[in-house]
């Protein structure tokens, strides 16, 4: 039997209205500050997808572009100025950012209060222990989930990748809606034996199709958050020119698992929807 397709487009138009009455709601429209550094095409897609998203929820984004070769006294000044601007509720600088920077210091310097992100040191704390907005990978991730009432609480859940922006906050959050969370990564030493065993995996990899048949096993949950795009197969329309796949080999394993988000068309709509539920907590 084939898997249930857990698909964040549909879910996202579910939970639109209830973001924009909450945003209706508010004293006035938030407004977004992102920072951008250099010209990484790929960061000025995820800006711009950002930015068409904010259009339809009456959201405003100021969109601050600096050169690649800004100075770290120069950006972080920029940062400073919005965080004492009191009409920006919320700010990101866009990740990456190049290599002559230091990405803590940048960090660090956003007030935790607008911090969109949740990367700040304050911030991560604080959703470590499950207190405060967590990053919106990993919220997405969890409205997904209770979309399809799937619940976390007691299963056995593998999260394979470790980053500070996804693999973690995925995993503290799935912790703290109690979950047995193992976490995998490049390290681990037999990574199938550990989704094997899982009753959810989530994998956010970066590395197309990495979870096939022998990774999983009947009646699993899968949530796919890893977006690559690939080159020489039959293209898809959602980039011109390019193929987006998951880290899951979702042919493969589709017929095996019970559930499955795909890629396109899965975490990464929930994911913007999570950022600007994200900007409106914090404009609250
Ligand atoms: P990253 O490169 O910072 O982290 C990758 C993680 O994968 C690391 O912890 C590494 O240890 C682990 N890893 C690498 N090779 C491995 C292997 N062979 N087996 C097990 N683990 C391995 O990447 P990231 O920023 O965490 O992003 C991961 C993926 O998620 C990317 O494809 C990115 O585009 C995608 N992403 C999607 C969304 C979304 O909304 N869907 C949002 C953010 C990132």
């Amino acid at each position: 039997m084939s898997a249930k397709i857990l698909d964040g487009r549909k879910t996202r138009e579910a939970l639109m209205p209830g973001l924009i009455a909450k945003i209706k709601a508010l004293p006035c429209a938030p407004i977004l500050a992102i920072i951008q550094v250099g010209d990484r095409p790929d960061s000025t897609s995820f800006i711009g997808a950002k930015q068409n998203f904010a259009k339809k929820l009456g959201i405003q984004v100021k969109h601050i572009k600096l050169a690649e070769n800004v100075p770290q006294s120069d950006l972080i000044e920029h940062i400073k100025s919005l965080n004492s601007d009191k009409t920006v509720q919320g700010i990101i600088v866009q990740l990456p950012i190049p290599a002559h920077l230091e990405r803590n210091t940048v960090i660090n310097a956003i007030e935790p209060s607008k911090d969109v992100d949740a990367l700040t040191p304050t911030n991560v704390s604080k959703w470590q222990k499950g207190e405060s907005i967590i990053p919106a990978t990993a919220r997405g991730v969890r409205e997904l989930l209770d979309l399809y009432k799937i619940s976390l609480k007691g299963k056995k859940v593998a999260v394979v990748g470790r980053s500070d922006l996804v693999g973690k906050p995925i995993a503290s959050m799935c912790m703290n809606e109690g979950a047995a969370v193992t976490v995998c990564h490049s390290k681990t030493p037999d990574l199938a034996a550990e989704t094997k065993g899982a009753d959810i995996v989530i994998v956010a990899v970066g590395k197309p199709r990495l979870i096939g048949k022998d990774h999983v096993s009947s009646g699993q949950v899968i949530i796919d958050v890893g977006i690559n795009t690939i080159e020489g197969e039959k293209l898809d329309d959602e980039i011109p020119g390019k193929k987006l796949v998951g880290d899951v080999d979702f042919e493969a394993v589709k017929d095996v698992v019970s559930a499955i988000s795909p890629v396109p068309g899965g975490v990464g709509p929930m994911t913007v929807l999570a950022f600007f539920e994200n900007l409106v907590d914090l404009s609250r």
